[in-house]
């Protein structure tokens, strides 16, 4: 599983998963990529976006189920794309920057294990993903993020 970053042809940022490099092309050309704000399918790779932390390490087969059912969700961004953005906003504690290092404190057992989500750049997500801590990347467009709980 691989994740891009993507903007529209209006530049809004946002995320996708794909299965490989060829499948995102593959998306793209098929005109099933769109943009989660303005559904524009001019979708191109970007940079920046903002990441979620999927909490500890344990059942890591449920979690992989999960990571691919949501997969499937972004490939046909929409009001299910909304959905679980929504809920996802509803049940992770926004640490905002100080993400890295409340996904590490979870991780080391320093802090208690919960959902978060926060911001964190692609070299702080690139560590963490070393460290072995679970991070997952969201297509959260701008308008949704600054919902609060
Ligand atoms: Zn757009």
């Amino acid at each position: 599983m691989i994740v891009f970053n993507l903007t529209c042809s209006n530049d809004h940022p946002f995320e996708g998963w794909f299965s490989s490099a060829a499948d995102f092309e593959q998306q793209r050309k098929s005109a099933l990529l769109s943009c989660p704000v303005c559904g524009s399918n001019r979708v191109n790779k970007a940079l920046h976006a903002p990441y979620v932390n999927t909490g500890g390490t344990h059942q890591p087969a449920e979690r992989e189920r999960q990571t691919k059912g949501e997969a499937k969700q972004y490939a046909n961004v929409g009001d299910e794309l909304s959905q679980l953005i929504e809920h996802l906003i509803a049940n992770t504690d926004d640490v905002g920057d100080a993400f890295p290092e409340e996904a590490r404190k979870i991780h080391y057992q320093e802090a208690p294990e919960r959902k978060i989500r926060g911001n964190a750049s692609r070299e702080e997500v690139k560590d963490l993903r070393e460290e072995g801590i679970e991070v997952m990347a969201l297509p959260i467009p701008r308008h949704l993020l600054g919902k609060r709980h």
